[in-house]
């Protein structure tokens, strides 16, 4: 084994493509913190417990992919597979929803773990971004969240997405749907492992990708046809308000997404460049979950964007994010004592917030002027024994080649302005 390799399923985010999924986190994050939307951050592992009762025993998700472990002191923990039941915990231990302001909106950012089969744009170690917006039964906060997603994608430039919408009802009427669907289910060929989904979990049985599976499906119940009034209304206000504000979608009525908390609205975010791995992000509502873990009834919805998916989405598109330059002077000392003194220049100008960076290790002028180069700044200052003997440095405009001195005193000042 070789001792550099990350484990499998994970990978390092290194500059420059690092810098990619900062202004991705950053992107998806702007339109929450503009809309009411706090931050919160909860701890990287939960009680194995908090899982299994939110996110469900029978979702693959806690039965195949979750890093359950037991501490040394015999606690049972997990590493978070998902954000909302962390997040709903954090809330509910904080007592956030007996403030008095209900919706609770917070909003996260953070790593997830899931045991996964690794390929492209599937991994065991991700990121996303998430929304969850606590205690409120509002067709206007479902609207919401979906609006504020596609105005994050669109911000970043992303183009080639569609979002798919899917109501799947309520404590009413889910259950009398779920029974008729079963006992269509029953009467299929299906293998073993599916009958067994079938009992436990049906609606996940109409997301099976196999087409011998999707055959058998023609003619099942659909939950549109088994949706409460209540349900129906809520759903059409939903559809109504993400379409005034001009946000596309489609019904998919198949949606049924990988979590057992959901109840009305789902939502999925798919890309067309990603292959298998469409879905770059998803959400719903939520409204029995709190009560699930032990909470009070705290109907919610809320949302999870992949952070890595996101940035091949980009990358798929081709569209190239304007990440400015993280330098903007470079330092090249030529000998010791312009190395002391532009040193000083260098730490004046990052005091007075200009970006800055030094050739440090005693470079060579031709050395020293291609880091200089490699960093993207749009200055350089030069200084050898010379310069420092008149007060001078040179200044160079890294664009047009051109250089001229500039008094001592006066340069860190003349680039402020230059840079403002
Ligand atoms: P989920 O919690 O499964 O609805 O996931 C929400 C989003 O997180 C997905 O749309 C993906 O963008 C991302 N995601 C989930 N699982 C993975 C994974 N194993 N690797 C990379 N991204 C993932």
């Amino acid at each position: 084994m070789n001792t550099f390799q990350a484990p499998r399923g994970t990978y390092d985010l290194i500059p420059p493509r690092s810098a990619v999924f900062l202004a991705v986190r950053e992107a998806i994050s702007a339109p929450l913190k503009n809309s009411g939307y706090g931050y919160v951050e909860t701890p990287g592992f939960e009680n194995v417990e908090l899982f299994a009762r939110g996110v469900g025993e029978s979702t693959d998700i806690v039965s195949k992919e979750m890093y359950a472990f037991e501490t040394k002191g015999g606690d049972q923990l997990a590493l978070r597979p998902e954000g909302t039941a962390s997040v709903l915990r954090a809330a509910l231990e904080a007592n956030l929803h007996k403030a008095g302001n209900l919706p609770v909106k917070l909003w996260y950012s953070g790593s997830y773990y899931r045991y996964e089969k690794p390929q492209a744009g599937r991994y065991r170690h991700f990121s996303q971004v998430g929304a969850e917006a606590i205690g409120a039964e509002d067709p206007a906060l479902d609207a919401e969240l979906i609006i504020l997603a596609d105005q994050a994608y669109r911000s970043l430039g992303l183009r080639d997405f569609r979002i798919l919408l899917n109501s799947l009802g309520d404590k009413e009427c889910r259950p009398v749907y779920r029974e008729a669907l079963q006992a269509f289910l029953r009467d299929l060929d299906l293998d073993e492992d599916t009958r067994r989904r079938v009992e436990i979990n049906p609606l996940r049985v109409l997301d099976d990708k196999r087409s011998e599976v999707q055959k058998q499906l023609t003619g099942a119940p659909m939950l549109r046809d088994y949706l409460c009034d209540a349900c129906k209304a809520y759903h059409e206000e939903v559809r109504a308000l993400i379409t005034a504000a001009g946000v596309a979608f489609e019904d998919d009525e198949k949606l049924v997404r990988g979590l057992d908390y959901y109840t009305r609205t789902t939502f999925e975010f798919v890309h067309g460049g990603l292959g298998s791995q469409s879905a770059v992000g998803g959400g719903g509502r939520y409204d029995g979950l709190s009560e699930m873990i032990g909470g009070p009834a705290l109907p919610s919805v809320g949302w999870a964007l992949g952070v890595d998916r996101t940035v091949l989405a980009l990358e798929a598109e081709g569209v190239v994010l304007d990440i400015p330059a993280a330098t903007s002077v470079y330092a090249v000392p030529l000998g010791e004592e312009a190395r002391r003194v532009l040193f000083g220049v260098v730490t004046e100008l990052r005091r007075a917030g200009v970006a800055a960076d030094f050739s440090y290790g005693g470079k060579g002028l031709k050395g020293a002027m291609k880091n200089a180069n490699r960093s993207g700044a749009p200055y350089a200052l030069v200084a050898g024994e010379r310069d420092l003997a008149e007060g001078v440095v040179q200044l160079k405009d890294m664009e047009s080649g051109e250089q001229r001195s500039v008094p001592l005193e006066t340069v860190v000042s003349e680039l402020r302005a230059k840079l403002a």
